[in-house]
């Protein structure tokens, strides 16, 4: 017996839709996908007409159906906002490399600008150096801190003051759980925010909160989509990979999982008198930081100074130690001009190191 949408009853349903077990046709499936977004969009007033918005865009399924959806969006609901692809090249090869290629296509077929910004040029140091010096543990730690500054100077490069990424709500369901594993109550507390921003002018935010990845893939499949699907060569973050396992075993049992999660994040409050960390400015690069240099600037110390381990052993102190632990840090920084000394091992990092500075 053919069984018909259970949206539109005119159509064969052709898929489940993972969020809601309903059974309906493709497009029905779009129009549900791309509605729900843009009343995530509108009920957070993420935008405002005119906004200037940067897609961070890696090639990914997650950015490449964010770029296709906003810009559909906005030509559907004339948003009136100008897009821009901004990608970050980590120098990771066999990797980033080639994803770079499916976005240099997507900027062809969604017809939108795109800059690229690289870690090679902002720090000195590819992703490739990196692990060559760090090894296969704290890689990530690394990339993570990197990428975030090197979107936001991205953004500052392209006179733009709000980013969107791709994160899905599996991704911050993830990010809730292992929040709570670890007992970090600050980044519990900011994980569930879909529009945050610190003291850059930069804000960031994540249409895709409540999308669900399996969702993300069936619409990039049926939409026949570029994008390109290698994990990373580097991905060892086997601590996220335990609270993803967690999370699809429940999703199976439960699809509504995922959102609950949210939800129950979003519900935490944190009591008064939980001390939270202060925020204020790299002193070196200008970045937001909760201590005198932010944690880019740490660890590109580590690396100028043959020591990579330095911010890494820091952050698994406890918090406490930490504190000690920076300021005697900082004193000891305060004595030696960093980039002279970088000029004298590593010309290629002290140029990066001024360059950091000087952005600011
Ligand atoms: Fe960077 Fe790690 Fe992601 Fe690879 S897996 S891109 S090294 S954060
Ligand atoms: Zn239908």
């Amino acid at each position: 017996m053919v069984k018909y949408c259970a949206i539109c009853e005119k159509d064969k349903a052709v898929l489940r839709r993972p969020k809601t077990g309903q059974q309906i046709c493709k497009s029905c499936f779009y129009f549900v996908f791309e509605t729900e977004i843009h009343h995530t969009i509108v009920d957070n007033k993420l935008f405002k007409r005119g906004d200037r918005i940067a897609i961070g865009a890696s090639g990914g399924k997650d950015s490449t159906v964010l770029a296709h959806v906003l810009k559909t969006l906005n030509e559907r609901y004339d948003y009136g906002l100008e897009l821009y692809l901004l990608s970050v090249d980590e120098g990771i090869t066999g990797y980033r490399d080639d994803s770079l290629e499916t976005v240099k296509r997507n900027q062809q077929q969604y017809e939108l600008p795109l800059k690229i910004v690289s870690y090679s040029d902002l720090y000195g140091w590819t992703m490739d150096e990196i692990v060559k010096e760090v090894g296969l543990k704290n890689n990530c730690t690394f990339c993570g801190v990197f990428r975030r500054q090197a979107l936001d100077r991205g953004c500052v490069m392209l006179g733009i003051d709000h980013v969107v990424t791709g994160h899905n709500a599996d991704d911050i369901a993830e990010t809730v759980l292992m929040n709570i594993l670890r007992g970090d109550i600050a980044r519990l507390g900011r994980c569930t925010e879909i529009v945050t921003k610190g003291d850059t002018m930069v804000r960031r935010s994540k249409p895709f909160k409540y999308t669900y990845e399996k969702e993300i893939v069936m619409y990039a499949y049926f939409k026949k989509l570029d994008y390109f699907s290698t994990e990373c060569i580097y991905s060892p973050n086997a601590y996220r990979g335990y609270a993803r396992t967690f999370l699809k075993d429940l999703e199976a049992i439960r699809p509504s999982a995922i959102i609950d999660i949210i939800h129950s994040g979003e519900a935490f409050e944190i009591k008064s008198g939980v001390k939270m960390p202060t925020q204020q400015t790299c002193t070196r690069c200008g970045y937001i930081s909760s201590n005198e240099l932010c944690k880019a600037c740490v660890l590109l110390e580590g690396l100028n100074r043959g020591l990579p381990r330095l911010g890494i052993t820091r952050e698994q102190r406890t918090r406490n130690d930490e504190a000690k632990e920076t300021k005697k840090g900082v004193t000891k920084i305060q004595h030696f001009s960093e980039i002279q000394r970088a000029e004298a091992t590593a010309p290629s990092a002290a140029r990066a190191l001024k360059k950091v500075d000087l952005s600011y």
